[in-house]
């Protein structure tokens, strides 16, 4: 009996690029391929780009780089580079490396094994399309294929592409534009995650809250979406990301609010906090409006744990404007956040305002300076929840430290707490009493078990 080939895929970039790889291999896997992690020994290796940061092409091409004496060993040995940087460089990626064989875009990710299969037998590939085929982006294979990390946890696509023009942005350029999966593709979806045992639901696009817009019959909701999935018996949990401040609507919160397996969770990037700077970056509001928004939004949702995104240094920020972020940043007081140095990307409005580029020097000091208010935030965020029990969905053994659990409060935050229930494994459901508010995590104790796992190990359907 032959061996079944096997496939590796090395992912960049953010969750939508995670999960694509997780429908990726679900793919492989329906062809009656085995994924491994050993990137020198598999048969065929799918890169799965991003090209949101500078350093992003160079991580690829090193990666490209270690893979060439390998194919030189083993010419049968296949390369395949996909994702965000391959839909902006098509074949600029094999003038770089010839070796691949290969290159496919956002648009035709679901083309990736029968592209393979061509190149086999005609030679290197490069096929991209420039705008997605609605129907294939319509009817996007179901999640339920994808080889999902954790069991008990689905990611689920609602949208791909983004309408919006931010000016350090180029996801529009490479993703397209919004295009809505139908509502009820999603639901159907979402129970038959629930019957896998998914407990947990994270919805994704690029910006979520304007989900439906592009739907012209009985348009729905973003509101209506989460109402719906959280009708769902089995689904617990279900978060989303990321919405757009200037689309956060009045609905969107009630039903955050209303249903219960909505978590508490608000990822709201703010990016800066002057008016000045949020104008050149083309994002659709205030500062003023976004704190309203906040604001509104704290006081619909009991409990709400608020993160956000900030750009440091974006061409042009003065000192006073830079100022005015840590104002209101203070003011928002978020639970946490990521932030980021500004970097150009070829294909963006920003990438054209060198003259305005802000000295390395001057970013970095205020990127420190960000650091320190976002920590103290969140570290008072932290200690605040000392002597409450929060609910735990368990993810494994911490990786700091083997006797201790890990798993995620409902607000999404990270605790810790000893193993003293031997009978707890991932998936399950805890009750855990906080004892510590640390800057970046949680330490608790076991109050009790809620429930155990639901996830079944499941074999993948082999497609037609
Ligand atoms: S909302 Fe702005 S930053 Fe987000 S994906 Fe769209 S263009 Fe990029």
């Amino acid at each position: 009996m032959p061996q079944p080939k096997t496939f590796a895929i090395r992912t960049f970039g953010c969750q939508m690029n995670e999960h694509d790889s997780e429908r990726l291999a679900g793919l492989f896997v329906s062809e009656g391929m085995v994924e491994e992690e050993d990137f020198t020994s598999a048969d065929v290796v799918i890169f799965n780009t991003c090209t949101i940061r500078e350093n992003a092409d160079l991580k690829l091409y090193s990666a490209l780089g270690q893979l060439k004496a390998e194919k030189e060993r083993r010419p049968d040995m296949q390369i395949a580079v996909g994702g965000c940087m391959a839909q902006k460089d098509r074949g600029e990626i094999l003038e770089r490396a010839s070796w691949v064989d290969v290159v496919f875009g956002t648009h035709n990710l679901a083309q990736a094994p029968a592209l393979l299969r061509r190149a086999s037998l005609e030679g290197a590939i490069v096929d991209v399309w420039d705008a997605p085929d609605p129907e294939a982006a319509r009817d996007m294979a179901p999640a339920l294929y994808a080889v999902r990390e954790l069991p008990w946890a689905a990611w689920m696509t609602i949208q791909t592409g983004c309408d919006n023009t931010c000016a350090y942005c180029i996801v529009p350029s490479v993703r397209g534009e919004e295009i809505s999966r139908p509502f009820d593709d999603l639901l159907s979806e979402g129970r038959m995650l629930a019957k896998s045992g998914v407990t947990e639901i994270t919805v994704l696009g690029q910006n979520v809250n304007s989900y439906g817009r592009d739907i012209t019959r009985r348009r729905p909701l973003f509101a209506d979406l989460l109402r719906a999935l959280g009708e769902i018996e089995g689904i617990e949990r279900i978060r989303f990301t990321s919405p757009h401040p200037k689309d956060l609507r009045p609905e969107t919160i009630a039903a955050m609010a209303e249903t219960v397996a909505v978590c508490p969770q608000l990822h709201l990037p703010l990016q800066s906090g002057s008016d000045r700077v949020l104008t050149a970056m083309r994002r659709g509001y205030s500062a003023e409006r976004y704190l309203q928004r906040l604001a509104d939004a704290r006081a619909g949702i009991d409990d709400l744990h608020v993160t956000t995104d900030l750009i440091v240094g974006f061409p042009g920020e003065t000192e006073s404007e830079f100022e005015e972020t840590l104002a209101v940043v203070a003011e928002a007081d978020f639970d946490s956040a990521y932030t980021f140095v500004f970097s150009p990307r070829e294909g963006t409005r920003a990438a054209d305002m060198a003259p305005d580029f802000v000295d390395d020097d001057i970013v970095a000091n205020r990127f420190v300076r960000l650091k320190e208010v976002l920590d103290r935030c969140a570290l008072r965020h932290h200690e605040a929840r000392e002597g409450l029990v929060e609910e735990v969905l368990v993810e494994g053994i911490s990786r700091r430290n083997d006797l201790m659990l890990s798993g995620r409060t409902r607000q999404g935050k990270l605790i810790h707490f000893p193993v003293t229930e031997a009978t707890l494994r991932p998936g399950a459901l805890a009750m855990v009493r906080v004892t510590h508010g640390a800057p970046y995590h949680l330490l608790g104790e076991l109050e009790s078990v809620q429930r155990a796992p639901r996830h079944k190990i499941r074999l993948p359907l082999m497609s037609s």
